[in-house]
């Protein structure tokens, strides 16, 4: 192995390619907080071609290579291995272009998805994939686990927003496929293999983004309801009452904002009462003459008529960034659980409540003192569960009950985070054995050697 360190070293040189204490020890781990693990080099290249000359000689020297984007991911994909070398893509940054008539940009992969977000805003365009983690994680990242985030209701994962990309197989052969046709349906979908793929099968060195026109206004508002089947009501009347304009629906159960509300000092409480449910509402569009109009209609016919018990309507700009304080402080959950585990699973929107309902006694039986909190992107069905690990009690135990309860009801064990390590013990829950095979058969065909992310997704 030292031998292939060596012959890195060689090629690219002691800038790219570090080791020992060298080794920053922010690359020894993700965000998944699993044991953080010094990996035996880290190369960071600054060119597509770097990135190939330095999985060429890991192919050569059969060296694990895990590549590394912004370090957000919650799977432990981006986790490095003692025995491998961690690609991070941080050096390949930058936007190259962007090109106002067919509404797309090209970035490389180690750009943060907010440096993309803002030069897309910067040329008057909207790059619709949005998330927490905005300004740590990379475009490379949020392709390799196919992101969704705040606005996938309205624009669809990261996947429906890849015109073209270019990616490096694991023998180093550099598969450009920048496309920034909307239609092309010249044989096979080649960068759809990579989206969601988690480094498994290539490293994402570049891509084409499709961009839409930069929304001009913007309204949320915060939504007190009743309880589970009411909020159902409201994502269906939303989705009419709004239609294109409705850009997020985000669920939080009241368990959640409670705890929000007093671990975290700076948020502020946006309804004076307590209530069954919470909805943050957004809308964004293109007329300043009647969009918000037709927001407030919809929410004073919905408060009339009783669909909603109270509703709060965020008057400026800095009071909608204040709702979403509320939903983004989801990154506090390590300072206020401890050890915890975050389930992002899918279900069908109508399915969500019930689920939480035959959960949470399940819970708490089998698992006395546990915490528990749910929220989620439900208007696209992602239900976020995020539970404590209490002293003595095994996460696999916690996992076995709420993977074996979401496959109960026809969900899926990962909506938007991956597999990682985490939770590729129960890939087969949700995924057929034909499915499996296929994979297996893909992981095979594109790394033979097995060296690209080991471990991870499926093991070939
Ligand atoms: C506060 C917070 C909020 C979040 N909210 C959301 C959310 O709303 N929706 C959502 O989907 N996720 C969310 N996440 C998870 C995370 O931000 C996403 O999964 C993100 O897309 C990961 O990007 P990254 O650059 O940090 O990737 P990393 O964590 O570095 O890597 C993730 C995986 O991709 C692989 N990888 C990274 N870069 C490349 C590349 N260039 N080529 C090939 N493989 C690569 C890694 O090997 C790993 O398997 C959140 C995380 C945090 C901490």
């Amino acid at each position: 192995m030292s031998d292939g360190i060596g012959a890195l070293e060689r090629a690219l040189g002691v800038e790219v390619v570090a080791t020992g204490d060298e080794i920053p020890v922010r690359n020894w781990n993700d965000w998944a907080g699993l044991d953080p693990v010094r990996p035996l080099a880290l190369v960071r290249p600054r060119s597509t071609e770097e990135v190939a000359a330095a999985l060429r000689i890991c192919s050569e020297w059969r060296l694990p290579v895990v590549p590394q984007g912004g370090l957000t991911g919650l799977a432990g994909g981006a986790r490095p291995r003692a025995d491998a070398v961690a690609l991070s893509l941080e050096r390949l940054a930058g936007v190259e272009d962007i090109d106002p008539a067919s509404a797309s940009m090209l970035v490389r992969a180690g750009t943060t998805l907010q440096a993309a977000q803002e030069a897309a805003a910067a040329a008057d365009l909207f790059l619709p994939l949005d998330l927490g983690a905005r300004g740590s994680c990379q475009i490379g990242g949020n392709l390799a686990t196919n992101a969704g985030g705040n606005r996938v209701i309205r624009f669809g994962m990261a996947r429906e927003m890849v015109l073209g990309l270019e990616a490096v197989t694991a023998d180093g052969t550099v598969m450009s496929s920048l496309n920034r046709l909307i239609k092309n349906n010249a044989g096979f979908d080649l960068r759809q293999l990579f989206v969601g793929s988690e480094g498994t099968l290539g490293v994402v060195t570049r891509a084409v983004l499709r961009l839409q026109p930069q929304p001009v206004t913007r309204v949320a508002a915060f939504c007190g309801l009743r309880d589970y089947p009411a909020v159902v009501e409201l994502l269906r009347r939303a989705r009419r009452g709004l239609g294109g304009l409705l850009s997020a629906f985000e669920v939080m159960w009241p368990v959640f904002c409670e705890t929000m509300f007093a671990e975290c000092a700076h948020l502020r409480r946006p309804l004076s009462g307590r209530h069954g449910m919470y909805v943050l509402l957004e809308a964004q569009g293109y007329d300043p003459h009647r969009d918000g109009s037709r927001f407030e209609q919809l929410l004073e016919g919905m408060l009339v008529d009783g669909l909603l018990a109270d509703a709060a309507l965020a008057g400026s700009e800095a009071e909608i960034r204040r709702l979403w304080e509320i939903r983004d402080a989801v990154a506090e959950f390590r300072r206020i659980f401890g050890p915890h585990i975050n389930f992002d699973i899918g279900l069908l929107p109508q399915h969500a409540g019930a689920y939480v309902d035959r959960l949470t006694p399940l819970l708490e039986t089998q698992f006395p003192g546990i915490r528990a909190v749910y929220f989620g992107h439900l208007g696209d069905g992602n239900l976020h569960v995020v539970t404590s690990v209490p002293e003595g009690v095994s996460a696999h135990a916690i996992e076995a009950l709420v993977y074996r309860l979401v496959s109960e009801f026809g969900g899926t064990i990962s909506a938007e985070h991956g597999i990682g390590t985490i939770k590729k013990p129960w890939l087969a829950l949700v995924r057929t054995p034909a499915e499996i095979h296929l994979m297996r058969q893909l992981k095979r065909t594109l790394d033979p050697h097995n060296i690209l992310n080991p471990g991870k997704v499926i093991d070939p």
